[in-house]
């Protein structure tokens, strides 16, 4: 396979595309940029052979299911993002793991144990430590037990963490 798809979710404001615009152009946007839904593509040649990395950025409000499905559906490597300064984000991040759990079960029709959706979970906006509203523990809760699913901690601002997030959820994807 040289075609992988990655759909980045969340609340809206969270930092999806500023995590984005880190990955792909090294630079960070302070003014906030409504996005409706935005495509990315980049292609890798590794030792002669072409591979193409789609990166789906969704708008974090959602007026249309079917749509949300299909990204899930389409998907094969997720990166989920909250706000650590945000605990509703948090939350949603929580339903869209678990959405997204079903709706691959759902396709390939088997139990929980042997799924393996690679995963990041992504909490954003580190350098706002003083604003924290979610705990570690917590996180930790989310992520446990689940072979394919990592958790990072990062600033798109500072540029904490975010290649290292990247890295991880390339080699859980078995990206070349
Ligand atoms: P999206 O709606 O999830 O795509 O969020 P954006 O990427 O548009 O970011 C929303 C707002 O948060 C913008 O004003 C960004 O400048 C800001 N932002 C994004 N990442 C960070 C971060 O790591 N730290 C801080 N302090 N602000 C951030
Ligand atoms: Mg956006």
């Amino acid at each position: 396979k040289n075609c992988y798809r990655m759909v980045i979710l969340g609340s809206t404001k969270v930092g999806k595309s500023a995590i984005v615009s880190r990955f792909l152009n090294g630079r960070f946007d302070e003014q906030y940029t409504p996005t409706i839904e935005d495509f990315h593509r980049k292609v890798y040649n590794i030792k002669g052979d072409v591979y193409q990395l789609d990166i789906l950025d969704t708008s974090g409000n959602h007026p249309f299911p079917a749509m949300r499905r299909l990204s899930i559906l389409t998907g094969d490597v997720f990166l989920l993002v909250f706000s650590l300064d945000n605990r509703d984000s948090f939350q949603e991040v929580q339903r869209l793991k678990r959405q997204i759990y079903e709706t691959k079960m759902c396709l390939k029709n088997k139990i929980k144990e042997n799924i393996d959706v690679p995963l990041v979970i992504c909490g954003n906006k580190g350098d706002r430590e003083f604003h924290r509203e979610v705990q570690q523990e917590e996180i930790e809760q989310l992520v446990a037990g689940d072979e394919k699913c990592a958790y990072f901690e990062i600033s798109a601002k500072r540029n904490e963490n975010v290649d290292k997030m990247f890295q991880t959820l390339f080699t859980l994807a078995k990206l070349p």
